[in-house]
């Protein structure tokens, strides 16, 4: 959501940079990408110095190497975070285990790396399966699943869970994540140095998951984990790698709410997620 904008201009702006509509017909740095980038850095606009998207910040913190993707064979075995890695801040005592998910979300849950911490409810770390086949990333808590420390379950989950059970699919063999794990106030975008922080967080959980597909769901989700300021119009319709992990970007389900006409190339792209799958299982 674009925050800092004259009242409508902030839904114009992102309806244009959903559409890639800067990115097909204005030159360079005219358009709603920059846009959208300045009011979340704080800038006004018009007029705003354009910031790069693609900003060194937004690169994952080091982290061990992510294992090969997993094609059918057996998930190897993870190795637990070097105890001096440094990753997630406090020093460690040694005692810490974030081999699984369990650990890594009681960790996660008394996380202040960042500002977001102030203002939530609960460190809403992820849900599903431990071992899913297909993982979705979405970009923030909203109101709903700050309340309850779940992901998507407000109106846009409810939506999600149609989306998956429409492939045949059931929500609680998946693995649902987002960018960041605290609410942004207002539903904001989480800015750059939040989604820095967390980061390490899903790196993480994309390696201990190891799914056989990622599901990157809209613009802050697919250019975050792409690290790319392209819009989600250029990168849908392509396979892109994430960790290894073979990765298909749609949009968000709350953008489907605000716009209907998106379900059908939602619909096309979930159906090569599924198709994509169901390759990848057979033996
Ligand atoms: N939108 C998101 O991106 N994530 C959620 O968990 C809920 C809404």
């Amino acid at each position: 959501m674009v925050q800092g904008l004259p009242e409508g201009l902030g839904p114009l702006l992102e309806y244009l940079d959903e559409i890639g509509y800067s990115e097909l017909y204005l030159p360079a740095g005219e358009g709603a990408a920059p846009a959208r980038a300045a009011a979340a850095a704080g800038a006004a606009a018009p007029g705003f110095p354009a910031p790069p998207l693609q900003a060194p910040h937004l690169g994952a913190p080091e982290l061990p190497a992510a294992p090969p993707p997993r094609e059918g064979g057996p998930r190897p075995a993870l190795t637990a975070l070097e105890p001096d890695s440094g990753l997630f801040g406090p020093a460690p005592t040694g005692h810490e285990d974030h081999g699984s998910l369990d650990a890594l979300a009681e960790f996660a849950s008394t996380c202040t790396r960042c500002r977001l911490a102030q203002g939530r409810t609960s460190v809403v770390f992820g849900s599903g399966s431990p071992t899913a086949e297909l993982m979705f990333i979405g970009e923030g808590p909203g109101a709903e699943e700050d309340r309850q420390g779940l992901p998507f379950v407000g109106p846009a989950g409810e939506l999600l869970t149609k989306i998956i059970s429409a492939i045949d699919i059931e929500r609680e063999s998946c693995y649902i994540a987002n960018i960041v794990k605290c609410r942004p106030p207002g539903n904001r975008d989480p800015l750059p140095d939040e989604v820095a922080e967390c980061r390490g967080y899903l790196d993480r959980q994309i390696d201990l998951v190891r799914p056989k597909v990622i599901v990157a769901l809209g613009r802050v989700a697919a250019q975050t984990l792409l690290q790319t300021d392209q819009p989600l119009g250029r990168l849908r319709g392509h396979w892109h790698r994430v960790r290894g992990v073979p990765t298909r970007v749609t949009y968000h389900p709350a953008a489907l709410l605000r716009n209907a006409s998106w379900k059908r190339p939602t619909w096309e792209d979930m159906q090569v997620v599924r198709d994509r799958l169901r390759e990848q299982g057979e033996p």
